[in-house]
């Protein structure tokens, strides 16, 4: 048996063997405490549920347009034109089976075998890979703690080469929570059109903000730029739906069309009855979105405070999405019962074994010197595990 060259390059999850070790210690009965979730944990709101229900109980439930249900195509525009200041008509939406899938279909209709795309670090460990399936070439610009984690137009200028096609580029970020601000998005913009590159703009987070911050597309810095973006969004992080596979991009009609129809041939639609209810989501009353927020926003206050207060431990602020992705590394050199820490995986394993936590090391996102953790998990959990994770550094 043979498998593709494509797909034999797709690197194994590094996180995989870890929260395995997770689940075993769990299954025996150890009380671990997990901050590697990369969801919400609260349930989807009632009013949104209820129309997929009534979508089941009606018989909704057959293929529809392989891109979309036209309603939602226009609810989508309705959502960019009045929340990002962006006009598209329906034939520039597509809607996906999550944000993850668009984002698929962007690569898979902009890259060419050879050809590079740029991903600054650290970065969601899903680009690289999705590249890599496309035949095309990851290129890496770092980025770290000492800058706010976020790119300057300089560094996107020395990583363009002929080769370049396209920039990912992910504000508010996950794994770092960074949000880069109008001025330097707009300073990003002015090397994408100069460079004539596409940018591919994952915007998952843009409702989940602290301090009063706010999102920009960078798509909205005038018709040049708005016509090399493919903007990327979903309801999953926003509204609470992961499960429920619902994305979205817009984008120019030539470059939608070419997903659309790559789409059509590999998942079709997405789920019939996942569809009418996304409408809602955009639509409806956004007290959830509120709701949600207040508790995210009092766990990221606590999780830095008492982080920050941890011997050894750097922990920016970050402004948007769930995550906090503090500098460990002075620990890395010392030895805790016999062993020697020297990288992030291992400083997560010696979590995991002394202290019953589970992070996810940086090295999964391109910085080895982090770890991530989420606090989309209560606030007695929190409390408790930053206590474990003190004692077990001690
Ligand atoms: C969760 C996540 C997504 C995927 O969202 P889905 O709509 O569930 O596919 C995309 N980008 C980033 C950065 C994410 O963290």
């Amino acid at each position: 048996m043979k498998v593709s060259k494509r797909v034999q390059q797709i690197s194994e999850s590094l996180t995989l063997a870890l929260t395995a070790k997770a689940k075993q210690l769990r299954q025996e009965g150890v009380d671990v405490i997990g901050f590697g979730a990369g969801e919400p944990d609260f349930d989807t709101p009632e009013h949104i549920k209820e129309v997929a229900i009534a979508d089941l109980k009606n018989g909704f439930t057959k293929y529809t347009p392989a891109s979309g249900i036209p309603e939602l195509k226009q609810a989508v525009c309705d959502k960019l034109r009045t929340e990002n200041g962006l006009e598209y008509t329906p034939k520039q939406i597509l809607i996906s089976c999550g944000a993850k899938h668009s984002i698929y279909n962007a690569i898979m209709a902009l890259v060419d075998e050879g050809d590079e795309v740029i991903i600054p670090s650290p970065y969601w460990l899903t680009y690289p890979e999705q590249v890599k399936a496309a035949g095309g070439v990851p290129v890496v610009v770092e980025t770290s703690i000492d800058n706010g984690f976020i790119m300057t137009p300089e560094q996107l200028k020395s990583a363009i080469t002929d080769k370049t096609v396209a920039l990912v580029l992910n504000s508010p970020s996950n794994p770092t929570g960074a949000v880069y601000s109008e001025e330097q998005l707009r300073a990003l913009a002015e090397v994408i059109v100069d460079a004539n590159i596409m940018v591919i703009s994952d915007e998952i987070y843009e409702h989940l903000l602290y301090d009063g911050v706010k999102h920009y597309s960078i798509a909205s810095f005038g018709d040049e730029i708005k016509a090399l973006t493919i903007v990327v969004n979903g309801v999953s992080k926003t509204y609470s739906m992961t499960g429920w596979r619902i994305g979205y991009a817009a984008g120019p009609e030539e470059i939608i069309g070419a997903m659309s129809r790559l789409q059509s041939h590999s998942t079709s639609n997405p789920t019939s009855f996942c569809q009418h209810a996304v409408i809602t989501a955009l639509k409806g009353d956004q007290s959830c979105v509120q709701r949600m927020l207040k508790a995210f926003d009092e766990r990221r206050r606590f999780m830095i405070d008492t982080l920050n207060s941890i011997d050894g431990i750097k922990c920016a602020e970050p402004k948007g999405a769930f995550y906090v992705f503090p500098d460990v590394s002075s620990h890395y050199g010392r030895s805790f019962d016999g062993k020697k820490i020297t990288n992030s995986m291992e400083f997560a394993e010696y979590l995991l074994e002394k202290a019953r936590v589970a992070v996810v090391p940086g090295v999964a996102f391109g910085d080895d010197r982090c770890v991530r953790l989420s606090y989309a998990t209560s606030l007695d959990n929190i409390k408790e595990g930053l206590e474990r994770i003190k004692k077990a550094l001690g």
